[in-house]
């Protein structure tokens, strides 16, 4: 029996959502889900973007489920303060190609482990009078507990290099700390091998040879970035899942965001939700049920007879998550 918080969001989040609870109910894994609110609807309603009985609901579960939001410009963003609220240090946005899906490379699978916590998201931002300024903190303790993240993880599933992609020619302070203890951390762990790039060059060669990626470990702007540019490669944001893991709890979310121009047309691919929820089932320990989900994903989407639009079929949300049961069920 696991608490599972869900929180369905906004737009296209709300969507995705029922699609994956529909196919998690037909698990005999006895999820106890209780719903919570956060985002522009219940902005609206209740006045704040992140209620704190979504913290403490998120906090007190085993793990919580995250549609998506839309940005309340008003309000701080609900996603980064949950992550911040509850240390959710590690991103990870696995970047693999499914079979079926029209994508630039067939046969792409690497790791995106973006620090979740400070860099440019830190939110702390002022008014000058000649425009205004952001400020990115890298602080030791968060480089190394990501870079140590990606070593252990890689390690753990049995992947051969780590690299560190920043900025450190330019920003030689905070990403020359950051490219530091990525070497230092790599001490500890060295059957596993390293390089760093920067992140400019690391943007052309995801286009040009990302074969050459395993895991990478970044900063978290570079982190969000990249990782848009890898659904690219692998046929777009609708495909593709994140985990957000701290000491204590864990949280997964689609990459993308609540997709108002396609919003309540039922038409959003349900895959990057689907496998964010495969993502927290490895982290249950529900290995055998994580595969057996994914596998059904991937036969529907090697058919490609019941997909979504954006896969170039005309299946709704709700007709790709029921052909997914019906894979589950072996029909
Ligand atoms: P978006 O990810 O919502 O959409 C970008 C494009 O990808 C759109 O054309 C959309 O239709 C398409 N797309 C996204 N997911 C899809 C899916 N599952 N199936 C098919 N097509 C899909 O990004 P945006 O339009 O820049 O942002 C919309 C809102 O979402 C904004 O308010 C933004 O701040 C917010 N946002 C939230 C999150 C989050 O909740 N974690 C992440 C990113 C953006």
């Amino acid at each position: 029996m696991y608490d599972i918080t869900v929180i369905p969001g906004d737009g296209i989040g709300k969507e995705v959502m029922e699609a994956t609870l529909l196919i998690l109910d037909t698990l005999d894994l006895g999820l106890n889900y209780k719903e919570a609110y956060a985002g522009e609807e219940c902005f609206k309603k209740v006045g704040t973007n992140l209620p704190d009985e979504t913290i403490r609901d998120a906090k007190n579960s085993d793990a919580t489920l995250f549609g998506a939001v839309t940005t309340v410009s008003s309000q701080k963003s609900a996603i980064v303060t949950l992550r911040k609220e509850l240390d959710l240090y590690a991103n990870l946005r696995p970047i693999k190609s499914y079979p079926g899906v029209n994508t630039l490379f067939d046969d792409l699978d690497f790791i995106i482990m973006r620090e979740n916590t400070e860099g440019l998201y830190s939110g702390i931002e002022e008014e000058t009078k000649e425009g205004a300024t952001a400020k990115r903190v890298i602080t030791r303790k968060a480089s190394e507990r990501i870079c140590k993240f990606a070593f252990q993880y890689t390690k753990k599933t049995g992947r051969r290099k780590v690299t560190a992609v920043h900025k450190a020619n330019v920003l030689k302070k905070t990403d020359g700390l950051f490219r530091d203890t990525f070497y230092m951390v790599a001490g500890e762990f060295e059957d596993i091998e390293t390089d760093d790039l920067y992140v400019d060059a690391t943007a052309m060669f995801f286009i040009t040879k990302p074969h050459i990626f395993d895991v990478i470990v970044t900063t978290n702007l570079f982190g969000d970035i990249l990782s848009d540019e890898g659904a690219g490669l692998v046929g777009g944001l609708g495909l593709l899942p994140s985990a957000n893991i701290g000491e204590n709890n864990g949280l997964f979310e689609p990459v993308h965001g609540s997709a108002p121009d396609i919003a309540g047309k039922n038409i959003a691919n349900p895959s990057a939700m689907i496998l964010s929820a495969v993502l927290m089932l490895d982290y249950l320990g529900e290995n055998e049920t994580a595969r057996t989900v994914e596998n059904a994903l991937i036969k529907v989407l090697n058919e490609g007879k019941v997909v979504t639009p954006d896969l170039g079929g005309s299946a709704s949300t709700m007709e790709m998550a029921r052909e997914v049961i019906n894979k589950i069920e072996g029909k």
